[in-house]
Formats: C-alpha cells, sequence, structure tokens
C-alpha cells in the first residue's frame, strides 16, 4: 500500500525516508516565552508519528522580514536558541528538518520592527493594509546578504537543509510578480530583472553553505492574482533555479490577496498538483528532471499523496495542516491504519485563522497540537495507576473529544447520547457541500472509541431514572451541547416556521423561498446547503471551470474570479439585525463562503428590526425606517443557541463530580474549536 510514498528520495546530500514533507506552518510557539520547549515538543511528537522532513516555519531573515510579532528574526541570539533546541529535539527523535527562511516584504505588519513594510514597489498590500516602500539598491543587496548568512546560521544551529521561501506572495515572489514589481532597474523591467533577486539569493545562499548543505526552494506555482507571475515566467525561473543550484523545488499556490481560494475546504483536494506537474516539465525540457519537485497545497490523505506521485510528474508532496490534525498521519498510513488518521478538514479555524496573529496554532480536530507538553499522552504519564470510571454525556465533538482523551489516560470510559447518531451539530456541518469531511471526523472519532472499547450509548437521555448509575462513577464530563435559541417574535408558532435542525434533517421538504432570521455560521452553512446545485463537493475539473480555469489551461495562471452561474433552485434570504453576515466565521474562509452566497443569489439583509412573521413571509423595517415583507414559504430561526445543561439537577442529586464542556459550559463564542478544546481539558481537569 502507497508503494511511491514510501520509498526513499534524495534532496541533494539529504535522503528523506519517505515522499511526505511536513511543510512550513507559522504556528506562534516560536516566540513563546518558553525557551522553545513548546515548539521542540510539536516537533517531536510529528518525528514519532513518521514524519521524515519537516520544514519549520519561516524564520525572518531580517527584522524588516519578520510577517508579525509571532516571528522569529535570526538576529535575535534568543530566537537562535530556540532554534537550536527545535533542531536537536528532532534529531533526537530520529528525524530531519530545515528552516525556512523568511522575508515578508510588503505581507509585513505595518510597524513591527518600527518601520514601513517593505517591497520591491509602492503597490498598496489588501493583506497588510498598507503601500510599502520600495526598496533601495543597498536594501536589496543587504537582504541577498541577509539569507546567505541566515543559511549559515542554520547549518551552525544544526539543521539538516534551509527552504528559502519565495512563494505565496512573500517577498521573492513580489519581485517575480509584474502586479508589484514595477522597477525599472536590474530589479525588474523585464522577466530576466524580476526573477534576479529570486536567482541572486539562491547563488549567494549556495556559496555561503556549500554544495554539500541541502538547499530548496519554494517558488510559486501560480500567484492567482491579476498581473502575477506569467506561467512562461514561472518555467524559466524554474530553471534558473535549479542552474543556481537548487537542490528541490517545492511549489507553492496563491496569493494571500488572490480572489481564488487556495487551502479552504471548497478547493477539492490535489486541485493543484497540475503546476508542480508543469514546473517537473519544464525542468525536464531544460535537462533538470532529476531535480525533486516538491507539490503542495490542500492534500489531505496520504492517498491523495499516492496518486498524485503515481502520476510521475512530481517527487514528493508537502502536508502541513494534516500534520497538526494528526501528528500520526505518515506513521498510521505506513501501518495500514489509514482509516484511523485524523483528517484535516481543511476548517483554518485554529490554525491559518490564528497564524494571521498571536494566538498559539492548534486545531480544531485534534486540540493537543500545539499544547504537547501541557497535555501529554498516556506514555508520559505511565505513572498513572488508578484507573477511574467515567461518564461522558453527549456525543457531540466536546463529548468525544472528552471520551478519547479519557480513554488514552487508561480510564474506564462510557458515553451517552440522547440522539441516535453521534456528532451533535458537527453533523448537520457534514451535509453541506464541500464538508464531507466533518462527517468522516465524526465516524473516524467513532471508530477510535470502539478500538478503545469505549461503549456508546446512542438514544439514552440521562435523567432522574440514571441516578444509580451515575453514583458508579468517579466522574462525570457533561457535554450535552445546545438547543436553538428562539427569539420574541410575533408569528412563532405559524405552521411554516421552523428551527434550523429540522431544516437541516430535511432540506427536501423545504419549498422555494426560505428567509433565514440569524446571520452567524450556521445561517451560512444553512443558505449554502438550500442552494447547493448538488449534495457533494465539486470535482476538481468543476473547481476549476468555476474559477475561469480549464483543464487544458491548469498549468496557465488566471486572474479571475469566479464565474459561476448564479442557477440555484431556491430563493434564500439571510438576516441579520446589525453586523456582518457570517461575522463568526474565520478570515480565510469567511470571503470564500460569502462569494459563494452571492453567486448562488443569496439576498443578505442587515441592519433591521423584525417585526412580525406572516403566512407570506418576515416583515421588517429597516435602518430607513421602510417597511418590507421578506417573501417566504419557509422561515428558518438560526438565532442562536442556549446551553442544554437539564441533566446538572440529576448530577447533583447523584453527587458524583462533574465537569462541562462545548455548548453545555456556554455559547458566548462557542465553535467548534472551542468545543474539542474544552473537551481536552475537561478531560484532564476531571
Ligand atoms: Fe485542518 Fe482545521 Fe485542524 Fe487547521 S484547524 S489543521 S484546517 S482541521
Amino acid at each position: 500500500m502507497f508503494d511511491h510514498v514510501f520509498k526513499p528520495c534524495d534532496i541533494g546530500a539529504l535522503t528523506v525516508p519517505h515522499r511526505i514533507v511536513m511543510g512550513a506552518m507559522h504556528l506562534n510557539l516560536e516566540t513563546l516565552d518558553d525557551g522553545g520547549a513548546a515548539l521542540a515538543a510539536f516537533y517531536t511528537e510529528r518525528v514519532r508519528g513518521g514524519a521524515g522532513l519537516i520544514v519549520t516555519g519561516g524564520t525572518a531573515v531580517n527584522g524588516a522580514g519578520a510577517g508579525g510579532p509571532g516571528y522569529g528574526v535570526l538576529d535575535d541570539e534568543d530566537h537562535r536558541s530556540v532554534l537550536r533546541r527545535a533542531a536537536r529535539a528532532v534529531h533526537d527523535a530520529d528525524g530531519l528538518v530545515a528552516l525556512q527562511l523568511f522575508h515578508a516584504g510588503r505581507y509585513a505588519l505595518p510597524g513591527e520592527h518600527g518601520s514601513t513594510p517593505l517591497a520591491p514597489s509602492a503597490v498598496y498590500s489588501r493583506f497588510s493594509r498598507t503601500v510599502p516602500r520600495a526598496m533601495t539598491e543597498e536594501e536589496i543587496t543587504g537582504t541577498v546578504a541577509d539569507f546567505a548568512r541566515a543559511a549559515r546560521t542554520a547549518r551552525e544551529l544544526g539543521f539538516d537543509a534551509v527552504e528559502v521561501m519565495g512563494s505565496e506572495g512573500y517577498l521573492l515572489n513580489q519581485f517575480t510578480a509584474p502586479l508589484t514589481n514595477r522597477r525599472s532597474d536590474r530589479w525588474g523591467g523585464d522577466a530576466e530583472g524580476r526573477r534576479r533577486l529570486p536567482v541572486e539569493v539562491l547563488r549567494a545562499v549556495r556559496a555561503a553553505v556549500g554544495t554539500a548543505f541541502p538547499v530548496l526552494f519554494r517558488m510559486s506555482g501560480a500567484d492567482l492574482v491579476t498581473d502575477g507571475t506569467p506561467w512562461q515566467e514561472t518555467a524559466a525561473l524554474a530553471v534558473a533555479l535549479a542552474e543556481a543550484g537548487a537542490d528541490a523545488l517545492a511549489v507553492g499556490i496563491g496569493w494571500h490577496e488572490s480572489p481564488v481560494p487556495t487551502v479552504q475546504a471548497q478547493v477539492p483536494p490535489g486541485t493543484w498538483a497540475g503546476y508542480a506537474e508543469g514546473v517537473k516539465r519544464a525542468l525536464r525540457g531544460a535537462g533538470h528532471g532529476e531535480l525533486p519537485v516538491i507539490a503542495s497545497n490542500r492534500f489531505n490523505r496520504i492517498a491523495q499523496a499516492e496518486e498524485a506521485l503515481a502520476r510521475g510528474d512530481i517527487d514528493l508532496v508537502a502536508m502541513a495542516r494534516p500534520f497538526l490534525a494528526d501528528a500520526a498521519v505518515v506513521g498510521k498510513s505506513r501501518a495500514g491504519r489509514d482509516a484511523s488518521v485524523d483528517l484535516c478538514i481543511a476548517c483554518n479555524e485554529a490554525c491559518i485563522d490564528r497564524s494571521f496573529g498571536t494566538e498559539r496554532v492548534s486545531c480544531l480536530v485534534n486540540p493537543r497540537a500545539g499544547y504537547e507538553r501541557e497535555f501529554p499522552r498516556l506514555p508520559a504519564r505511565s505513572s498513572l495507576t488508578y484507573r477511574g470510571r467515567y461518564a461522558v454525556i453527549g456525543a457531540g465533538l466536546a463529548g468525544l473529544e472528552a471520551a478519547r482523551t479519557l480513554a488514552g489516560l487508561g480510564h474506564e470510559v462510557e458515553v451517552y447520547e440522547a440522539a441516535d447518531e453521534p456528532g451533535g451539530q458537527f453533523r448537520m456541518a457534514a451535509r453541506v457541500p464541500g464538508k464531507a469531511d466533518f462527517g468522516e471526523t465524526v465516524r473516524r472519532r467513532v471508530r477510535e472509541l470502539a478500538e478503545l472499547r469505549v461503549p456508546l450509548h446512542l438514544g439514552h437521555r440521562v435523567g432522574a431514572g440514571d441516578v444509580h448509575l451515575l453514583r458508579t462513577m468517579d466522574g462525570v464530563i457533561v457535554a450535552t451541547g445546545v438547543r436553538p435559541r428562539r427569539p420574541e417574535l410575533p408569528g412563532l408558532a405559524l405552521p411554516h416556521v421552523l428551527d434550523y435542525p429540522r431544516a437541516f434533517a430535511d432540506p427536501d421538504a423545504l419549498g422555494p423561498r426560505i428567509a433565514i432570521i440569524g446571520g452567524g455560521g450556521i445561517a451560512v452553512d444553512l443558505a449554502h446547503l438550500l442552494t447547493g446545485r448538488s449534495s457533494t463537493a465539486p470535482t476538481r475539473e468543476e473547481f476549476l471551470a468555476s474559477h475561469a480555469f480549464t483543464t487544458s489551461s491548469r498549468t496557465t495562471p488566471v486572474a479571475g474570479t469566479s464565474g459561476r452561474p448564479a442557477e440555484t433552485p431556491r430563493r434564500v434570504t439571510v438576516m441579520r439585525r446589525s453586523g456582518r453576515i457570517g461575522a463568526g466565521i474565520g478570515p480565510s474562509t469567511r470571503w470564500v463562503v460569502m462569494e459563494e452566497l452571492r453567486a448562488a443569489g443569496v439576498r443578505l439583509l442587515t441592519d433591521i428590526a423584525y417585526q412580525e412573521i406572516t403566512r407570506d413571509g418576515v416583515i421588517v423595517v429597516g435602518a430607513d425606517g421602510n417597511r418590507q415583507l421578506v417573501d417566504a414559504d419557509h422561515v428558518v430561526l438560526a438565532t442562536g443557541q442556549e446551553s442544554e445543561r437539564d441533566v446538572v439537577a440529576t448530577l447533583h442529586r447523584a453527587g458524583v463530580p462533574f465537569e462541562t464542556a462545548g455548548g453545555a459550559a456556554g455559547t458566548d463564542g462557542l465553535n467548534a474549536v472551542r468545543a474539542t478544546a474544552q473537551g481536552l481539558r475537561a478531560a484532564h481537569r476531571i
């Protein structure tokens, strides 16, 4: 199984044990005030889980290159000692690690390190919301020298390789794109001028570390912005980098400003492999076919990597977020336990969205990620001699997480769920087109509980009759979730008014005109479900076509946004009293789902007051005082939730200690990330 994946590969002088590279992730552990302990623990667990070559998150080669306050800078001795510790930890666990050398350019946040961000030209960045300053000749040559010095430092710190970051719209990529490089000196002007900086950086790095030290270069396969690097120039850059001494080319996709989603759940897995394959063909055409090419972006299963490798046009696959979701993604697959891997569901909520700020990166499906020291696995607690007996009430995400954690700690656990199926609110999300992996998460968690011999009692609502049972427990986790909150509004009792769970359960029962009261993430998901033209995610070809690609032009960069036609079976209106629709959805995903809703013709109404629900729909009053009828065959209430905690009175009667997690613990700011994290923490606390 996975014959192509589990074959060693040479990257320069380095032999990596298999074809999966753990791609760079900025974790916000890099600058924690712990001397690098959390970062070392994070990497150690991934190596023990089977990671071969790890690429660290970007380390800025100078102060101006830092992407934000959570980025380490190589000039800083404290950060160098963090990196030294990380490299040593990886080696102690028998892994390999490359340091990513990074310069954010115009993606640096203004004010960081006290200056305006630097860039090839002064072109406004929507991402950092600033106009950067065009670099002087001295600043450019100084940056080349900084990359070279950084590579030498990486070698001295014990790293096995470096990766030069030249994609995703960061500094070196800004130089290759006509959009951001308007220079007329030798660092711009024409194709050769635009690729001069990445090539010079690579040459300088190579000269600094010699031929024996592996140097990877992460280049952009497609910028996906208007006036991005043309494909011919991308191909020529690949060849020039090969000739300048690269030991491997990793191919990234898209900029932070791209109007085309690249890593969200709406993007079918493996969509972008075609660009890396195009790079490989360009290298072959120039006599450099032996240079390893690494595909990346939106692979979440080892089987997808195997399929791409088997096509023969790439040599390795970089996966990043899947190592957050399951540190043992490689090890489990190698052992034939592929079906037990916790899948990355591409929600971005605990990883990419946090990486833009300072909060520690973690994972919705694996809340231990980033907290390996706080929540060690059982072997680290081998002194645990007492096996307790615990009940978990509720089999939503919080309850499932609590149950697997307690069982993993060696306790006896029983799970009781009032519904006939596990998964809670997450089960609804799994019905939304493109979110099928959400359902897979629940299925895999249930399978894991079966492997851990945790009985799951479905259709059992714990109540007064269970006092005796509860008294046999050492403790209980209450993870009973939420129930929909009903607003105060005339007309709620009309027969065409229903709560959101019923709408999710049977969307086909709803008429062609639907008004949704409430504009949070659940309302957005529901609107997506109701207007989806099919219940399944688009294929790779459909996705590319909907974003103005054609299959044959897959290796041609595009500048367009979605050309998706607005033909949907329903007319849906989403309404919110005030604020933005979908405000709670993470920034890396909200724009994608909102674009899809707009393209599907969903009407979005905000800054309104609800007056009444009638047989014809909902009467609302706008900010201008005008009254209007939002006509609807069905009115769905998605107006928030309240905690479901009825069982607490029974627990008090039983006198058993308990902890709450997920929706039962409170609904303010509740989301799936918080629910799983609370499940983990409650299990350790009790
Ligand atoms: Fe994947 Fe979501 Fe976890 Fe990020 S938070 S690694 S996107 S599952």
